[in-house]
């Protein structure tokens, strides 16, 4: 079982590595060396290469969605896709026209676009806010087949929801990244969670 979460040492961000714990994955397994081989592809090396600048070059001075866009802009890319969550459908145009703004090309896409019912999914009554009539479907599946049938460079998720995102990362053939976490409770912060775990949400520890 792999302990970063509770290492103390944090040794593989020493060049000596010296003070490995007991439980730390460096030197098991092929994770490592398979990992290595990946960042030779050519994507893979120029998405690191423009991440490691524009952290260096935006660190604790860029909010998210201006490294989203220095990042796009840094990498080449001209055309982003947008795939959001209806719930927050004033926020997404909002970014969309600060995409725009920037010289970017939007592709933006609804969570509910294609109009499907929920009942095509055998989503159960019991599960739907409408329970007997129309509700339609969250479709992150569609969201990316969107993105991908207008060629996006690079895909930006707003606010979908655990599940949702993860199918719309299954199918984005674009590289994607997370502009906002939904948290309905929290403001979309769900760190806001961890920072009370301490005091008022202290319930996290039980
Ligand atoms: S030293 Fe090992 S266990 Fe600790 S954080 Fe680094 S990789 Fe994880």
């Amino acid at each position: 079982m792999t302990i970063c979460a509770w290492c103390k040492e944090v040794a593989c961000a020493k060049e000596d590595h010296s003070g490995k714990p007991a439980g730390c994955p460096m030197g098991q397994g092929e994770w490592l060396s398979e990992a290595l081989a990946e960042y030779e592809l050519t994507q893979n090396r120029a998405i690191a290469q423009v991440a490691a600048h524009t952290e260096k070059h935006g660190y604790c001075q860029w909010t998210r969605l201006q490294e989203t866009a220095e990042f796009a802009a840094y990498a080449g890319y001209s055309k982003l896709g947008l795939a959001f969550c209806s719930g927050l459908h004033r926020e997404a145009r909002i970014v969309a026209d600060f995409f725009r703004h920037k010289g970017f090309a939007v592709v933006s896409a609804i969570c509910s676009a294609g109009g499907i019912h929920k009942e095509t999914l055998d989503i159960k009554p019991e599960d739907r806010f409408n329970s007997t009539g129309f509700e339609a479907m969250c479709n992150p599946i569609g969201q990316a087949k969107l993105c991908n049938e207008n060629d996006t460079d690079f895909n930006v998720v707003l606010g979908l929801c655990v599940g949702h995102d993860s199918l719309f990362f299954k199918y984005s053939k674009a590289p994607a990244t997370v502009l906002a976490a939904k948290d309905r409770v929290l403001g979309h912060n769900p760190l806001a969670a961890v920072y009370c775990a301490h005091s008022y949400y202290a319930k996290l520890h039980k």
